[in-house]
C-alpha cells in the first residue's frame, strides 16, 4: 500500500485540480516501474495498492520500494508549479492462494501507518507486533476516554527544580495514570496515543487545570507544564491556555510552558504567535529536551523562549562521552549570552551536580534532588 506524503512546501492553493494532476502523475510513475505481471490500483485519495507477483525474497521488495521512492522523490511539475512529495509504504508478504484479501489490506494498512508514524517517505514490513500495537492503542484510547469522563485514575506528580543554592524554586507537573487492569502507564506511552486520537485536547486541558489549581497552594514556586506539539498547533491554543489559567485564578507569572523542538520545527507563524501571546500574558516558555532535535541553536533566534532545559541524555553521559561536557558548557555559555535561564534535567549524581554548578547552570532537576512526588508532598516541601 502506498500513500503520497505531501510536504509543507507543496503550495496549499494548488487546489483540487493540481492535486488530481499530481496523483495521476504519481500513478503513472508507479506504473512505469512495474513489470507486466504486477498490478497497480488507485484505492482513492492518494492511496495506491501495488501487487507484486512472484516475489522470492525481501531483497527484491527492498529494491522495488527504494526504486519507487527514488522516482517519486523527483520533483513534480504540476500546472506550472514544482512540487516535492514523498511516499510512505506498507508491505505485506503473503502467498496469494488462500489468503483473505481484506486481511492482506488491513495488515498492509497497519504497516503503512507505522511508516507514516516513523517519519514518512519510507517503507515498513508488516509484523505481528504492529498488530498488537494497534490493539493496545485501541484499548488505551477507550480506557483513557473513560478515565477523563469519570475523572478516575489520572493524576499529576510534581518534580522539584532547584537553583544553584539548592533551594526549591519550582516544580514540573508530570502525568501519571493508574490503569485499572494494566497498572501504571507511562506518559511516554500515553501521550502519543492521546495525540493520535485527538484526546490530547481534553487531556491537556485537564492537566493544565489541575496544575493551575495546585499552583495556588504554592505561591513561592513556579509550576512547569508540558505541552505536546499537537496541542500547540490546534487553533486558538494560546487563548485556550490563558482562559484556563485565568479561570483557575492562577498567577500567569508562576506558570511555565514546556515545549519541545518538535513544536518549532514547522516554523509555523501560528506557533510563533501563540508563543508570543503566552509570553505577553506573563507566562514563561521553556524549551525542553534541548539538544536532541535538529539545528537547535537556530531555533533560539527565531523563537522567543525564556529558558532551555538541556536534555538528560547529555547529563547522563557526563564522564563517559567526552563531548557531553563540551556540549553542556557550550549550551550554557550560549544560553547566557542570549539572556536565557539554563536548566539541567536528569541530575542523578554528585559528580554531575558539581560539573553543572561549575559550568554556571542556573537550575537543576533530577533524582539526585527528588523524584516526582505527590501534590501533598510538595506542600510539605514548600512550607520550608
Ligand atoms: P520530560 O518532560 O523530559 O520529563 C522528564 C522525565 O524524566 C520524567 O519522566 C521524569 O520522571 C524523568 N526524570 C526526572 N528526573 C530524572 C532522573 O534523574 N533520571 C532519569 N532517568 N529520569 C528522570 P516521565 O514522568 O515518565 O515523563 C516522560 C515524558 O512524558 C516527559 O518527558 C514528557 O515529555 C512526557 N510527559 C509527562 N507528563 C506530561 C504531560 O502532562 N503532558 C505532556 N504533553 N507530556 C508529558
Ligand atoms: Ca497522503
Ligand atoms: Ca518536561
Ligand atoms: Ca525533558
Amino acid at each position: 500500500l502506498l500513500d503520497l506524503d505531501r510536504f509543507k512546501h507543496v503550495n496549499d492553493n494548488f487546489g483540487h485540480l493540481a492535486g488530481d494532476a499530481l496523483i495521476q502523475e504519481f500513478g503513472s510513475r508507479l506504473a512505469s516501474l512495474l513489470r507486466d505481471k504486477d498490478m497497480v490500483a488507485r484505492l482513492g485519495g492518494d492511496e495506491f495498492a501495488v501487487l507484486l507477483d512472484g516475489v522470492r525474497n525481501t531483497a527484491e521488495v527492498d529494491q522495488i520500494c527504494e526504486r519507487i521512492r527514488e522516482v517519486v522523490n523527483r520533483p513534480f511539475e504540476v500546472l506550472g508549479n514544482q512540487a516535492h512529495v514523498g511516499v510512505s509504504m506498507g508491505v505485506i508478504l503473503a502467498p496469494l492462494s488462500g489468503t483473505e484479501r481484506t486481511e492482506l489490506l488491513r495488515k498492509a494498512n497497519i504497516a503503512l501507518y507505522v511508516a507514516k508514524g516513523e517519519g514518512r517517505d519510507c517503507y515498513r514490513y508488516f509484523s505481528p507486533a504492529m498488530d498488537a500495537g494497534v490493539r493496545f492503542r485501541g484499548e488505551i484510547e477507550e480506557d483513557l476516554r473513560h478515565a477523563l469522563a469519570t475523572n478516575t485514575g489520572l493524576r499529576l506528580a510534581y518534580q522539584p527544580l532547584v537553583n544553584e543554592q539548592g533551594r526549591v524554586i519550582g516544580v514540573e507537573a508530570l502525568l501519571r495514570w493508574e490503569h485499572p487492569q494494566r497498572g501504571n502507564i507511562s506518559p511516554a506511552q500515553l501521550i502519543p496515543v492521546a495525540e493520535e486520537t485527538g484526546l490530547i485536547g481534553p487531556l491537556g486541558d485537564w492537566i493544565l487545570e489541575q496544575a493551575c489549581r495546585a499552583s495556588l497552594e504554592w505561591p513561592d514556586l513556579f509550576v512547569a507544564i508540558n505541552f505536546s506539539p499537537v496541542q500547540f498547533r490546534s487553533p486558538h491554543f494560546a487563548e485556550r491556555v490563558l482562559g484556563i489559567v485565568n479561570a483557575c485564578g492562577a498567577d500567569p507569572a508562576k506558570i511555565e510552558v514546556e515545549v519541545t523542538e518538535g513544536v518549532l520545527i514547522d516554523d509555523d507563524e501560528n506557533v510563533r504567535s501563540a508563543l508570543r501571546r503566552l509570553r505577553a500574558a506573563g507566562l514563561r516558555v521553556a524549551l525542553d529536551d534541548f539538544g536532541t532535535g535538529y539545528s537547535s541553536l537556530s531555533y533560539l533566534r527565531r523563537f522567543d523562549v525564556d529558558k532551555i532545559k538541556i536534555d538528560r541524555s547529555f547529563i547522563q553521559h557526563l564522564g563517559q562521552a567526552v563531548d557531553s561536557a563540551a556540549i553542556i558548557t557550550a549550551v550554557i555559555t550560549l544560553g547566557h549570552a542570549m539572556g536565557l535561564t539554563v536548566t539541567a534535567e536528569g541530575v542523578e549524581t554528585d559528580e554531575q551536580l558539581q560539573f553543572l554548578k561549575e559550568s554556571g547552570c542556573n537550575e537543576l532537576q533530577g533524582f539526585y534532588f527528588s523524584a516526582p512526588v505527590s501534590a501533598t508532598a510538595v506542600s510539605t516541601l514548600a512550607a520550608f
